[in-house]
């Protein structure tokens, strides 16, 4: 039987770790705190970033939610990250993405002090991670590591092959796991005979945004599978492709008439050594390494 890797069990171990450490901040008078900028009203945005602050207040971490219409422009958002940098109650600065097309997104990013890039998208956190120096690394892939540590699951000299590059996803975590000594091969759209590859990888990362798109034939047997990906199935015959027989997902999927599948085919999952579920694997260390990431910037703007 593969073995389940228990992200949720995962991060609330790192959260608790968190208010631990903010618990000890606050004995030399220093409270993390955390903005989060959340442009108009897409819906999925608003549950993401209410479960932020959510997270924030549990774990003694103030924030401040700032929502700005979704007529905004590119000069006021650039406004408001330059009031943002100079706040010294703010540690974190968190843009929720995405933006209206209006926004020049790049320019905000780039605008965001790389101090208080709790995301760590700016190029200078991502120059850092590359050059192996300490930086604020991007929470889902620093997510993928903390799941394979604390899971026991060796990395060095293991082949791990990421599919997927994103800036934000695939890119830093084969980065991740380049400095944890893992054989790191990084595929696309544009990879050639996909399947051999992924056939030779001890860890497969999949942050490709396709359902159920890693299947069984594409996985050695044993292999360790980490699903990035989160897409949401509202079709009948989706269903049936990935969950045909699953009387739990059946009973969900009528309550809700939608359901999460990962990247992966969920028949992968079977041949696997262990597998991240979706959802409650990797999803629910992104916010985590956010709260671990806005206590570590608060620190290091402080030289503690
Ligand atoms: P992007 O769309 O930015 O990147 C997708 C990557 O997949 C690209 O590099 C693309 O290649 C590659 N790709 C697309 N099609 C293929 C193919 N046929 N064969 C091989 N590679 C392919 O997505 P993200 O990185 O932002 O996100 C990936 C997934 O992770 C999504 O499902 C997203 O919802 C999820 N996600 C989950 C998070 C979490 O908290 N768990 C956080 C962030 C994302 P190319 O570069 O050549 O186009």
């Amino acid at each position: 039987m593969p073995k389940i890797l228990d992200g949720a069990a995962i991060a609330a171990q790192i959260k608790q770790e968190v208010a631990q450490e903010v618990k000890l901040l606050a004995a030399q008078g220093v409270r993390p705190g955390l903005a989060a900028v959340l442009v108009g009203n897409v819906a999925a945005s608003e549950i993401y970033v209410r479960s932020k602050v959510q997270t924030c207040a549990e774990l003694g971490i103030f924030s401040d939610l700032i929502t700005p219409p979704d007529t905004v422009t590119t000069e006021e958002m650039l406004d408001l990250v330059a009031a943002l940098n100079a706040r010294d109650d703010i540690d974190g600065i968190l843009i929720q993405l995405p933006l209206p097309p209006q926004v020049d997104t790049k320019a905000l990013l780039d605008a965001v002090s790389p101090a208080k890039d709790v995301d760590g998208f700016h190029p200078v956190n991502a120059g850092r991670l590359q050059a192996g120096r300490p930086a604020l690394a991007p929470c889902t892939p620093a997510g993928v590591i903390e799941i394979l540590k604390r899971s026991g699951i060796a990395i060095a000299g293991q082949h791990a092959v990421v599919v997927g590059r994103s800036d934000i996803v695939g890119k830093p975590a084969a980065m991740l796991l380049l400095h944890q000594n893992a054989t790191v091969t990084i595929c696309h759209s544009k990879t050639r005979d996909l399947p051999a590859i992924t056939r030779q990888a001890d860890i497969l990362v999949a942050a490709i945004g396709r359902p159920g798109f890693i299947t069984p034939d594409m996985i050695k047997p044993g292999a360790t599978l980490i699903d990035v990906g989160i897409n949401r199935i509202t079709a009948r015959e989706d269903f049936d492709r990935y969950f045909a027989g699953n009387a739990r997902r059946e009973a969900a999927f009528a309550k809700r008439g939608s359901t999460l599948v990962g990247d992966v085919h969920p028949q992968a999952f079977e041949l696997a050594g262990a597998y991240t579920p979706v959802p409650g694997g990797v999803g629910p260390l992104t916010i985590a390494m956010l709260m671990a990431n806005t206590v570590h910037a608060a620190k290091m703007r402080r030289g503690l």
